[in-house]
């Protein structure tokens, strides 16, 4: 008998169907003998649905309200779940995010997980029932229920699955598995057999959705396994792990994130210090900043460029025009038409010549590069956004040719 935890994302319980598609995936596993517990989202668009009901009442809605809203979205799904399970005539308890003994800190809409405390769980499982969990939400030290924030319960089945030791971690969705592209843009996307924590960890970040960056990091620290397959279709999926036996490949993927700011801080003073005081404010707000440029100095001045998530360049940049007087306010350059396309793959760090490869890519389809960034496995550039499915399309292209 295994401990299997089971996720589905809102597109696997869109709609009454789907959830009773669902929940014969969940009670075949069942009958199979196995322990098993499930973790869903909101059904369908709900959660974009809520957030949308409420900037109609109050666009500017206290955070800890927002969260009791969209917590809902997932309650409604255990609900249904657990009935369809009810008719496949298999014990089921569906449990809240406190219930099922999430607690997090106090940042709503992007609440970390502190610890999950499985005695109910684990009851309701010695009893030989299903446990149906939702996902994204948590309950802080004034009982408030938290949200995780956007793609939050993929880190919620993986937190349960290391907490209660499980065998397995399923992460079941709208396709296959993960690609070396997003399938739905790029058709001939090849499906991985297999890819390391860090790479999935990549690719997550830097804007594969399929995969929320937090649930695979925390998947690496309890080193959870994790497989990602579609609910739609029985067929083998993706398995994240540490070692892999894959195939030699030079990448694993191609990224494109466009929910980015670029943000230019034209004619600052070529003196020590600048760089810490713009980074240090930014940092003071939680802004996270991610690729850096800075000119050359130049008759005294520099520029220095980087980007921001896009909700966060607003703030970013009343921050360095109200609070560091180096800074002529008149000089910041937001962009917000800027996307960052990326290649991500533990092969090129062996392999010279990835960088020129990408970049070639570009230059046959006359798409400019701003900004280049790079790590042992990732190569990432800031492009316009207009031109960023071209771009992705191009570069995947150029590295599988054979797709
Ligand atoms: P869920 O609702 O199941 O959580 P998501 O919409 O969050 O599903 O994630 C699945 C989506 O991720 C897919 O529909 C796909 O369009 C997108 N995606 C982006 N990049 C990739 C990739 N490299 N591999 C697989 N899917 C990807
Ligand atoms: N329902 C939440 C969202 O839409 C959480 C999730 O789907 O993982 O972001
Ligand atoms: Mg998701």
């Amino acid at each position: 008998m295994s401990l299997i935890v089971q996720k589905f994302g809102g597109s696997s319980v869109a709609n009454a169907e789907r959830v009773r598609n669902v929940a014969r995936i969940v009670t075949d596993c069942y009958r199979e003998g196995n322990q098993v517990v499930v973790v869903v989202s909101a059904q369908g668009d709900t959660t974009d649905d809520l957030i949308e009901k409420a900037r109609e009442i109050n666009p500017k809605a206290s955070k800890r309200e927002m969260d009791m809203l969209m917590a809902a979205g997932e309650q409604i799904s255990i609900a249904l779940l657990a009935m369809a399970i009810e008719t496949e005539r298999c014990p089921v308890v569906s449990m809240l995010g406190w219930q099922a003994g999430f607690t997090t800190n106090s940042t709503y809409g992007a609440a970390r997980i502190r610890t999950v405390d499985t005695a109910r769980v684990r009851s309701a499982l010695d009893n030989n029932m299903i446990v149906v969990v939702a996902g994204f939400q948590g309950l802080n030290r004034h009982d408030d229920i938290t949200t995780l924030g956007r793609g939050g319960s993929d880190t919620s089945a993986v937190a349960l699955a290391a907490a209660l030791h499980a065998d397995r971690c399923q992460i079941f969705t709208d396709v296959e598995g993960v690609y070396t592209a997003d399938p739905r843009k790029i058709p001939n996307a090849i499906k991985l057999r297999e890819i390391t924590y860090d790479e999935m960890l990549e690719l997550a970040t830097l804007g594969a959705q399929v995969l929320n960056n937090r649930s695979v990091e925390m998947a690496k620290k309890y080193n959870v396994e994790l497989e990602v397959l579609s609910s739609m279709k029985r067929a083998p999926g993706t398995v994240v792990r540490e070692v892999t036996r894959m195939e030699k490949m030079l990448l694993r993927g191609v990224t494109k994130d466009a929910d980015i700011a670029r943000i230019s801080v034209v004619g600052v003073p070529d003196t020590p210090g600048i760089a810490f005081k713009i980074f240090n404010a930014l940092a003071g707000r939680q802004i996270n900043v991610d690729v850096i440029l800075q000119s050359i100095g130049r008759k005294g001045t520099k520029d220095i460029t980087f980007t921001t998530a896009k909700a966060d360049g607003e703030q970013a940049v009343e921050l360095l025009s109200t609070k560091i007087p180096e800074i002529d306010p008149e000089r910041i350059v937001i962009d917000t038409g800027v996307a960052k396309v990326s290649v991500v793959g533990a092969g090129m760090e062996t392999h010279p010549g990835t960088a020129a490869k990408m970049f070639e890519a570009l230059y046959e389809r006359n798409i400019n590069i701003q900004m280049i960034a790079t790590s042992e496995i990732k190569i990432s550039v800031i492009i316009d956004a207009a031109d960023a499915d071209k771009a992705v399309e191009a570069i995947h292209l150029k590295f599988f040719p054979e797709s």
